[in-house]
């Protein structure tokens, strides 16, 4: 309920912004977004022709194209990042499309950034020119709340500022993400980055990694555990890669049979096709832990099933649609369901540099900008190994 009202809270604040951003076209007599897609027309506020290359969706209809946008002057806490990989997650997807009702257009998705820095503020401590460094999910969040201070800034009480789509409190209008060709971002919601990992496969780690790290160290996945994990894709495939490494017996289900071989390879120890009601079975009342990363609509009371007494299923997976909970699959075990995102800064540095200690990386497909509407297809239909990266030289 609670995220219900926040999540209107939210569209209510991104309608005004929406409001806001018409009438100045309207002022400016820039009417419409479509010629602007292309760079010609002047009608956003932080929109500019002669501006910083990026890709935006114009409307949930439309695909993305080359729409040209401006970013703030480095100020004195400031970060440039000249953006070298972004990858794909379903998110942008959701968010592209409207699926979650709160998007406002032009959108430019992105938060699985990896760059290089090209210019500090003069306050800046913690980075130099040349620096290779992230950006995740969030740009900002009011840092005095009781989460921020806890260093669960995802949880802000007032709403962390994400890299894209949020109110931009810089330029006007709403934030723009990674898929461009430069970033400008507070030093404190800037990560380090190793040289050691290749960086195209390191990005998906700043969303895709973090939001299968977190759960799985919240929830203290290790040793003797018996743990599942729903869903091959880019979230799925992290989360087996994490728990494996964090020691835990590892279980995959998938509705995508020839993805078995891959499972294994990336570190499960069984796999189970979740529409095989009979192998379903053999894991009744067993796990301690499932973690749920799929994307659409599926049957969650299947997996709460497979939960031992007071085992836990979390949530990362996103639907459009909310997921219909029979009680008695939960109330018989003393069974707990529960949700989860992203993570803090200060963990997501700490799963870098975990990644970089154990030789964790992203499995990735590395894709030019022109192609981004072909893998948003692709990844409904799950093809995709096991995450898209968009190399930002080709924009
Ligand atoms: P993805 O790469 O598209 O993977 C989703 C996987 O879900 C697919 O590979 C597929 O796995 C499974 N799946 C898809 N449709 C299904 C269906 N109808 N029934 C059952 N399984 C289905 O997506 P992703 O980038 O990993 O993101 C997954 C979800 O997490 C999205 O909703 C995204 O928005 C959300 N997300 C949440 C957070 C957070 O902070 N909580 C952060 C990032 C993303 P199999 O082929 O193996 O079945
Ligand atoms: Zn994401
Ligand atoms: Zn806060």
């Amino acid at each position: 309920m609670k995220m219900q009202i926040k999540t209107q809270q939210k569209s209510e604040k991104l309608e005004k912004i929406k409001v806001a951003r018409h009438r100045s076209n309207l002022r400016s007599g820039s009417l419409t977004n479509a010629t602007s897609r292309f760079g010609s027309s002047n009608g956003h506020d932080n929109h500019d022709a002669t501006g910083i290359k990026a890709y935006a969706a114009l409307s949930a209809t439309a695909s993305l194209g080359p729409f040209a946008i401006r970013r703030r002057d480095v100020g004195l806490h400031d970060v440039q990042i000249e953006i070298l990989y972004c990858g794909v997650c379903h998110s942008d997807l959701h968010q592209a499309r409207n699926e979650w009702f709160m998007t406002v257009y032009p959108c430019v998705p992105g938060h699985e950034i990896v760059g290089r820095v090209t210019g500090v503020g003069s306050e800046v401590k913690k980075f130099n020119e040349g620096d290779l460094v992230g950006v995740g999910c969030m740009v900002d969040s009011c840092r005095t709340c009781s989460s921020c201070q806890a260093g669960l800034e995802q949880y802000c009480e007032h709403d962390p500022v994400q890299t894209y789509n949020s109110e931009d409190k810089h330029l006007g209008g709403v934030t723009y993400g990674g898929y461009s060709k430069s970033i400008v971002v507070d030093e404190a919601f800037v990560l380090r980055v190793s040289d050691k990992l290749n960086l195209a496969a390191v990005a998906p780690l700043l969303c895709a990694g973090i939001t299968t790290y977190s759960p799985l160290r919240r929830w203290k996945v290790g040793k003797g555990q018996k743990v599942g994990i729903v869903g091959l894709g880019g979230l799925g495939h992290m989360a087996v890669k994490f728990a494996r490494s964090f020691g835990a017996h590892v279980v995959l289900f998938t509705t995508s049979p020839e993805k078995g071989a891959d499972a294994i390879r990336l570190g499960a120890h069984e796999v189970v096709v979740s529409k095989d009601q009979g192998e379903m079975n053999k894991h009744l009342n067993s796990f301690d832990f499932i973690l749920d990363a799929v994307s659409a609509e599926h049957d969650i009371n299947a997996y709460l099933n497979l939960l031992k007494v007071e085992g836990t299923l979390t949530l990362v997976g996103l639907p459009q649609k909310p997921l219909g909970i029979a009680a008695f699959n939960l109330i018989g075990h003393r069974r707990q369901f529960a949700g989860s995102m992203i993570g803090g800064i200060a963990e997501t540095q700490e799963m870098l540099d975990y990644c970089a200690d154990h030789g964790i990386v992203s499995d990735v497909e590395l894709i030019s900008i022109e192609q981004v509407n072909e893998a948003y297809e692709q990844m409904l239909k799950g093809q995709v190994k096991y995450r898209f990266v968009i190399d930002m030289e080709s924009l």
